[in-house]
């Protein structure tokens, strides 16, 4: 006979499982992110090109992941969550935390990429999680590109970021980083040197002069619009 004790038991700990497991994803997103926009070198062999530029890339030109190929999307993360897979397989570490962590991050560029979309080309299910912080929102992922491009680095959930951030994490290690191994930020992405603010005052200027020309522009045809319709 089932124990309905054991059967709730269960259900709640795959759920737990399948909660961490997307924390987790979310958490290994932010430090790759992180490293990637701190110390990745574009000319580093294979990871540099595919990897490390696209991402750095990102900063300067953030709607161009919204044009980007399915593969060039999806390729990278799919193909370390298959490594990933094989190797739990064959360790026999397959279970709700570990297939939940791969499924988040094999998706994990699609979420961040939602937050570049419009809201009408975003799926409604999607809105409505990014609404509610299940899923990265424009208005928290947009704080990564307005600031320095070195605060909310995880790219799936809104509840890693503000923790991480208030407790300036990934400063503590970049400062133990510089002090063992002498390696620092790189300026550009870190936003300390002349030419990223350069580039974050352009990028203002070009924000500033795009959202007040749709406001103009929306602000002449819509009564148009509207006489047309009458
Ligand atoms: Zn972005
Ligand atoms: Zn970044």
């Amino acid at each position: 006979m089932f124990d309905h004790m054991d059967i709730v038991l269960s259900a709640a700990m795959i759920v737990a499982q399948i909660g961490l497991g997307i924390l987790f994803a979310d958490l290994m997103s932010g430090i790759v992110h992180w490293y990637i926009d701190t110390y990745g070198d574009p000319k580093t062999p294979i990871l540099g090109q595919h990897v490390y530029w696209p991402t750095i890339n990102h900063h300067a030109r953030p709607l161009d992941c919204t044009r980007a190929s399915f593969w060039s999307r999806y390729g990278p993360n799919l193909a370390l969550s298959l490594v990933f897979l094989a190797a739990f397989i064959a360790l026999g570490w397959l279970n709700a935390f570990t297939l939940s962590a791969l499924a988040t991050g094999m998706f994990a560029s699609e979420i961040h990429v939602w937050n570049h979309k419009p809201k009408r080309k975003r799926p409604p299910l999607v809105h409505w999680l990014q609404r509610r912080g299940v899923l990265l929102s424009p208005k928290e992922h947009w704080q990564h590109h307005t600031h320095a491009h070195n605060t909310r680095y995880c790219t799936v959930t809104n509840l890693l970021n503000p923790v991480i951030d208030r407790l300036r994490l990934f400063r503590l290690v970049e400062g133990c980083v510089e002090g063992l191994a002498r390696r620092k930020p790189r300026d550009e992405i870190m936003g300390i040197g002349p030419l990223a603010r350069g580039r974050r005052i352009m990028s203002r200027a070009r924000r500033f002069v795009a959202a007040h020309a749709w406001q103009a522009r929306r602000a002449l045809t819509a009564p148009l619009a509207r006489r047309v319709l009458a």
